[in-house]
Parts: C-alpha cells; structure tokens; sequence
C-alpha cells in the first residue's frame, strides 16, 4: 500500500466506495465525477502508479484487469450496447489519482474515434 494512495485506501477499506465487483486481484468502483451515466474504475489491489511502469513481471495482474473488464460489465448492467475503456497514463493525459486504472464508461452513446466526448 503506499502512503497518501486513496485508491490504496479504498482497496483498504479506509474510505468508501461505490463498489461494484471484486476479486483477488482487482476491485471495482463507480467514479465519484461520472462522465457518463455508467462511469467504472477497474483498480488493481497492488501499487503501480501507471501503465508505463508496467513490466512482464506484472502480465498475470494486467491480464487480470483486461479480463475484470467484462465481468464488471455484465455485473453492473445497461452496458450491452457497448462501452469505452480509457487508461490516462501521466498527468500530460489527465491522470489525476498515480495508482494504475480502467475506466469504463457506458449508457450513452459516444462519438467515434479515440477522442472521449
Ligand atoms: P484519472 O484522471 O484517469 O487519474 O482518473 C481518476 C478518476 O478517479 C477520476 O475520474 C475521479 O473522478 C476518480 N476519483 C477520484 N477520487 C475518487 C473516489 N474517492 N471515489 C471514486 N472515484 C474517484
């Protein structure tokens, strides 16, 4: 766990969250700012700060993740028509919390192409 984390701290159990899917190695939880109607954060248990510094070392957790992915999908509902996943890695793509997450966002129709709006 590392010092001053709140995602570390809500994997704890120290302060709340919306959880919606669990497992050994990931947790779920809705985004408290949702930029969609169905705004999830796939977060892993372990400390990493983000997805570059993910290593071979690190593939059975980051296959854990991907894999979460429809599982937490299914789980929560009203994401059948499809949804998005963004990983913003560094403060120059908008991360904001230094601890390695999925966002799935979902019950809305998005533009195509990369660019969330
Ligand atoms: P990012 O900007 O990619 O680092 O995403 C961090 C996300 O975490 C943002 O969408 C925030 O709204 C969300 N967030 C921050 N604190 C919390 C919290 N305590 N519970 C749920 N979501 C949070």
């Amino acid at each position: 766990m590392a010092e001053d984390c709140i995602f570390c701290r809500i994997v704890a159990g120290e302060i709340p969250a919306s959880l919606v899917y669990e497992d050994d190695s990931v947790i779920a939880f809705r985004d408290i700012h949702p930029q969609a109607p169905i705004h999830l954060l796939v977060v892993p248990r372990q400390h990493i700060a983000m997805l570059s510094d993910l290593t071979e070392a690190h593939a059975d957790l980051a296959a854990s993740m991907l894999t979460a992915v429809p599982r937490v999908a299914r789980q929560v509902g009203g994401l059948e028509q499809g949804f998005r996943v963004i990983v913003n890695n560094g403060a120059a793509a908008g991360q904001t919390v230094a601890h390695l997450h999925l966002h799935i966002l979902g019950g809305r129709q998005f533009s195509e192409g990369m660019i969330p709006r």
